[in-house]
């Protein structure tokens, strides 16, 4: 390789870093993650072996190990709450998150109300509020965000899990398979991150699936159903009598019929 190449190759890859740590914001290209491994269980952010051998099968993209205590998978409301009580209990946190911005589906890509408790608005019936890190966030977004910006939003659960140093956050990052320890136990899972050009392994004592349609548990071969299930099933008597195949905001035939 010449020396206009490396340089070529070198700046290439620079750009898609510098790319990745402001646009997807995600730490390893930001420079946040310590340098040097760490192993689960030290009470301490999560670390990375230095970058590896280039993968099988392609010329460009980089293979890096990650370990930490805890990853989760899935960066919506349950998955940053999820890492960010982790991270303050002491463990080290590996977040995957495939989008852009944290929040899922209440994220300023979707867009939907957290209301889960409360059912806050303009239809409120109770004083009941969510609590502990969700009324944290809605507490900080209602000094900061008086407009109501999804965008601002954003920025607060984005601020929230960044004040976490045991948090490694990796934004527009896939996880797309599962590697099994055993028969039963997640033992590394596999995140592809193709906006940098990384695939990482990312190994932890304990692994949370908060993708919202459960694709880690379907990766590790776990049993799952879809659908809206009978109240036969598990004895719920506000359940559909039959079951049905729609799944979460999919309308249903029977409630909606066609016009
Ligand atoms: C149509 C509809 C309307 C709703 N309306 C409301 C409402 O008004 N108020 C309310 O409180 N609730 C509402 N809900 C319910 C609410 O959206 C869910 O309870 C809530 O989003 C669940 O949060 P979550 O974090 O489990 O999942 P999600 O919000 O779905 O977050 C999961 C995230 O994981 C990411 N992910 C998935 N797979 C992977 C992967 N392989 N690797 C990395 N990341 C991955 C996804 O991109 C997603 O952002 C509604 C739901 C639907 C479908």
């Amino acid at each position: 390789m010449s020396h206009k190449d490396s340089e070529e190759k070198v700046s290439r890859r620079d750009v898609l870093k510098t790319a990745g740590a402001s646009a997807a914001a995600g730490c390893l290209a930001g420079g946040c993650a310590p340098g040097g491994s760490a192993s689960p269980g030290q009470n301490r952010a999560p670390g990375q072996t230095p970058a590896s051998e280039k993968v099988t099968g392609s010329r460009v993209v980089t293979h890096r190990v990650v370990s930490a205590d805890v990853v989760v998978v899935g960066g919506g409301m349950a998955g940053l709450t999820a890492a960010i009580a982790a991270a303050r209990n002491g463990a080290s946190v590996v977040l995957v998150h495939d989008r852009l911005m944290l929040g899922g589906n209440c994220s300023s890509e979707v867009r939907l109300h957290i209301k889960g408790a409360d059912g806050s608005g303009a239809g409120k019936k109770t004083d009941a509020r969510e609590s502990g890190i969700i009324e944290e966030l809605r507490l900080e977004e209602a000094a900061k965000n008086p407009q109501r910006s999804y965008s601002v939003w954003d920025l607060v659960m984005y601020e929230w899990v960044k004040r976490e140093p045991r948090i490694l956050l990796l934004l527009n990052s896939h996880c797309c398979g599962a590697g099994m320890a055993s028969h039963d136990r997640i033992g590394e899972v596999l995140v592809s991150r193709p906006g940098t050009e990384d695939l990482f392994t990312v190994r932890a004592r304990q692994y949370v699936d908060c993708t919202g349609d459960g694709r880690l548990g379907a990766e590790a071969g776990a049993e799952f159903r879809m659908g809206r299930e009978a109240q036969s099933k598990y004895g719920e008597s506000m359940a559909p009598p039959a079951g049905r195949p729609q799944a979460a905001g999919q309308l249903d035939p029977h409630d909606h019929p066609p016009v």
